[in-house]
């Protein structure tokens, strides 16, 4: 799911105190941590950068599967910080939250299943998350499902020396 932060970035935030009503920049306390802090926006619900991309990603993370950040941590330290796949440490992709790895979850049921790469997340879904088409998958590139019996496959041929 692509989601991109419309609000300015937490340190870009600034307002004229003049142009709001009274009391939108009185301290209050930080909506991650708790830190009292003086807002330099109405829209400032964060002490800081750090606390705000929590905030940020701990609410995409909510809205879509309905775990906080904190959750996804610990997911990714059960799986050793590394895709539950292929494990690699997964990327960044342009767009979306700093999370190297997604959220996979099963379409039908809602169920989260684990943490994976961008690659290996968008590999399942393309193989329509079926176990069947999978094993074929796996059977085709092992070359059992394709080549018929008594024949060797082309590329053994092209090996041998001339
Ligand atoms: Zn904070
Ligand atoms: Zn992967």
């Amino acid at each position: 799911m692509l989601y991109r932060n419309k609000n300015k970035r937490w340190e870009e935030q600034t307002a004229d105190a003049t142009k709001y009503p009274q009391g939108y920049f009185n301290p209050k306390p930080c909506r991650r941590c708790g830190t009292v802090f003086t807002p330099k926006a109405p829209s400032n619900l964060y002490c800081s950068q750090a606390c705000s991309d929590y905030g940020v990603v701990s609410a995409y993370l909510n809205r879509c599967y309905g775990i906080d950040y904190d959750a996804y941590l610990s997911m990714l330290a059960e799986q050793s910080g590394v895709c539950a796949l292929c494990g690699g440490e997964g990327f960044v992709m342009a767009g979306h939250h700093k999370l190297k790895l997604v959220v996979d979850h099963c379409h039908k049921t809602g169920r989260i299943r684990g943490l994976l790469c961008h690659n290996c997340n968008r590999a399942l879904g393309l193989l329509q998350d079926d176990t069947d088409v999978i094993r074929k998958a796996v059977g085709y590139l092992e070359g059992v499902a394709t080549i018929p019996q008594g024949r060797r496959p082309k590329r053994a041929k092209a090996q041998r020396p001339r």
